[in-house]
Formats: C-alpha cells, sequence, structure tokens
C-alpha cells in the first residue's frame, strides 16, 4: 500500500490539496480528508489502461489523427464552444482559453448549467 500526502482534488472548484491516497496497485482506495464527492472521484479513476488513446466516431485512432481531425472541425466551424473544464488542472484550462481565443470561439463551463 502506497500513501500519496498533499494531492490535489480537482473534481470541483474547491480544489482541496490536502488529500491523502492511500494507493493500492493501480487503485486508490482511500483518500483521506476528501469530501463524499471527492472520494468516490478518487476511488472511481484508477491507472489501468481501459479505454484506447482516440476515438473518431467511436474507432480507435491515434492522437495525430484525432488532433487533426479536432483542429478541421474547430477550423470549420462558425461557432466554435470550448466547454467543460472542470476536473482539469489550471494550466490546461487556461490552454482551452488560449484555444477559444485563436479559433474565434466561446468559453462555458458545466456550471452554467
Ligand atoms: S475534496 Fe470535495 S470539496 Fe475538495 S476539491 Fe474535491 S470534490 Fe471539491
Amino acid at each position: 500500500m502506497n500513501i500519496v500526502k498533499n494531492a490535489t482534488c480537482t473534481f470541483c472548484g474547491c480544489v482541496c490539496d490536502d488529500m491523502e491516497l492511500h494507493v493500492d496497485g493501480d487503485r486508490i482506495v482511500k483518500a483521506k480528508n476528501a469530501c463524499s464527492l471527492g472520494e468516490s472521484w478518487f476511488r472511481n479513476h484508477t491507472a489501468e489502461r481501459l479505454y484506447p488513446d482516440a476515438l473518431i466516431d467511436g474507432k480507435p485512432v491515434s492522437v495525430d489523427d484525432a488532433v487533426e481531425t479536432a483542429a478541421s472541425l474547430l477550423y470549420d466551424a462558425h461557432m466554435p464552444l470550448v466547454y467543460g473544464l472542470s476536473n482539469i488542472t489550471c494550466e490546461a484550462q487556461r490552454e482551452a482559453v488560449a484555444l477559444a481565443e485563436l479559433i474565434g470561439g466561446v468559453v462555458d463551463s458545466h456550471t452554467s448549467l
């Protein structure tokens, strides 16, 4: 059993950074200091590779092909929406906003629901 201290939970906007994660193999089996949402989020993630790196129309493809297709779709879009942005780092959010600016799109998060 490995224990990782001072881990950060990125599930909601609180970004609690005092998690103590207990890891058994590829699984987090306990998330000390996490609220019930964070505990559930950590315990349902695994380092196992359950899915391919990328899909197009439900079929596995290379990341390069997926990026190429995504770029083409975004380039052709009239009002691209960069949406979501929860459960990701500040650095990834910064890149998403930069992408939206580059393609003339708009940004929204799941909190607008
Ligand atoms: S532990 Fe709970 S409150 Fe803290 S970031 Fe995770 S989900 Fe949010």
